[in-house]
């Protein structure tokens, strides 16, 4: 193996890390992890760390697991990958059939990708290319894409151009297309001005007039049902996708739903749109579905839209896109165990329970002077600090909040990587009741270090 003091030298001279200032990553001690164990990081000094990230949304049931190590180790005992194009193999067969099955009803086809960047890519593209196969170049020619603001669905040009996260977003707008926006149910700063009493989903509304606004030119709305995740867990009020569904099909318009970080029972059904029952027309699913081990993704599409592509090889009707590592065997294989694990219900059936354990741990932490705002939808929770309570002020970006209290958790057992001055809590559906207790005992105890009692 190679010696902790190569790797620390190996990283800081060559490794350019996502989403981090390098400048401030490299005057820091750097966690190196070498091991993982369930639900802990083991790293190069023996130090165990409960991971509250999931590492970074996408482990489902920790380290480890030994059904889904097994499941990837029988796998490479025959093969690792081989192209999807014009072939296929025996895993990828059998993961489309399962992910048809538990996700609503309708969604019968399964293209595969590698990430959620690229799941979102192929939906944006699927389409735009139906728009295109199903009413004439006219219409296609002059197609929109409807998002929300506060979205995230991948760094990708085609995802970021459906983004609406300012920091992330905005220095790249000159080379996005464009695409409409509407407002974000963020309720704790209501984009238009509503209070929870004076409310009934006005930003719903605000959807639909921009639908009925575009005059049929919205070939598809995207959206995270659930919880716009990476713009602070955002939790949407109940009703708005519902409404959002029957908006797309009054005006014509597709409903691509984003489940990459939603999906396999994060918010306590497998996928955040059957709590609504709403059916997409495309549905993005990445991060869990491999559990966590192997970067695979996938773009659900019903039979209406996977028809519109059929025809004469010489009519061009197909879809013109693929990745190299589309259904890759391992990542199949991964997938196939981890949705074995959640088929019985166990699950995702006891995540309300969990969620609730840890809605009640985080209680005391409601009244603290500078948190501003607790969400959480299952074992999705967004903590939202604040400089001022009363005028929601927030902090100023240089005194990196958010980012000294998840670097002191690292002293009390406890990996987190903040969005801003949200502290984000996405711990791994295996969590135990205990640790989910003393995640949020520890994240109260490291905001009252910081800020004050
Ligand atoms: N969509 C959503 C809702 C996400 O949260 C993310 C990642 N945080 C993505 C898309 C992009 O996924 P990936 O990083 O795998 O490209």
């Amino acid at each position: 193996m190679y010696s902790p003091d190569d790797v620390r030298r190996w990283d800081a001279e060559h490794v350019w890390h996502p989403f981090t200032q390098m400048q401030e990553y490299l005057a820091s001690e750097p966690l190196v992890v070498v091991r993982g164990e369930g639900n802990y990081l083991i790293d190069d000094t023996g130090r165990r760390l409960f991971d509250g990230t999931s590492a970074l949304w996408c482990n489902l049931l920790g380290h480890r697991v030994p059904e889904i190590d097994e499941a990837v180790a029988e796998q490479l005992s025959r093969f690792a990958h081989t192209t999807l194009l014009g072939t296929t193999h025996p895993g990828v067969a059998a993961l489309a059939r399962r992910l048809v099955e538990i996700a609503p009803p309708g969604l019968n086809h399964v293209f595969f990708s590698d990430n959620g960047a690229t799941a979102v890519e192929a939906a944006l593209k699927i389409a735009f290319q139906y728009r295109l196969l199903t009413r004439g170049k006219e219409a296609a020619a002059e197609a929109v894409y409807l998002s929300l603001e506060n979205a995230y669905h991948g760094d990708t040009l085609g995802a970021a151009a459906v983004g609406g996260v300012e920091l992330f977003h905005d220095i790249f707008k000159p080379i996005l297309l464009p695409s409409l926006k509407t407002p974000s149910p963020y309720c704790y700063r209501c984009p238009i001005g509503k209070t929870p009493g004076n409310c009934s989903i006005d930003c719903a509304d605000e959807l639909e007039q921009a639908l009925a606004r575009a005059g049929g030119r919205v070939c598809a709305v995207i959206l995270e049902p659930g919880v716009q995740a990476s713009a602070g867990m955002l939790t949407l009020p109940p009703g708005f996708l519902a409404r959002t569904a029957e908006a797309c099909r009054k005006h014509g318009a597709l409903l691509i739903l984003d489940e990459v970080a939603t999906g396999f029972g994060r918010t306590g059904t497998m996928f955040a749109c059957q709590r609504e029952r709403v059916t997409p027309d495309l549905l993005c699913v990445a991060k869990g579905l491999t559990g966590g081990y192997l970067p695979a993704a996938a773009t659900l599409a019903t039979d209406r839209i996977y028809q519109a592509f059929l025809g004469r090889y010489e009519e061009y009707r197909h879809f013109f896109h693929g990745h190299t590592y589309t259904g890759n065997a391992l990542g199949c294989a991964a997938a196939l165990a981890t949705i074995g694990l959640l088929s019985d219900g166990t699950i995702v059936g006891d995540v309300e329970r969990k969620a609730r354990v840890l809605s009640d741990a985080l209680e005391p932490l409601a009244a603290h002077p500078r948190v501003g705002d607790i969400r959480q939808a299952g074992l999705m929770c967004g903590i939202e600090l604040v400089a001022d309570r009363a005028t929601k002020a927030p902090f100023a970006p240089g005194e990196r909040t958010g980012y000294h209290i998840c670097l002191s958790l690292r002293d009390r057992g406890i990996f987190l990587r903040p969005l801003g001055d949200v502290i984000v809590l996405m711990p791994p559906l295996s969590s135990t009741d205990a640790e989910l207790q003393h995640l949020a005992a520890s994240v109260g105890a490291a905001i009252v270090e910081r800020l004050g009692a």
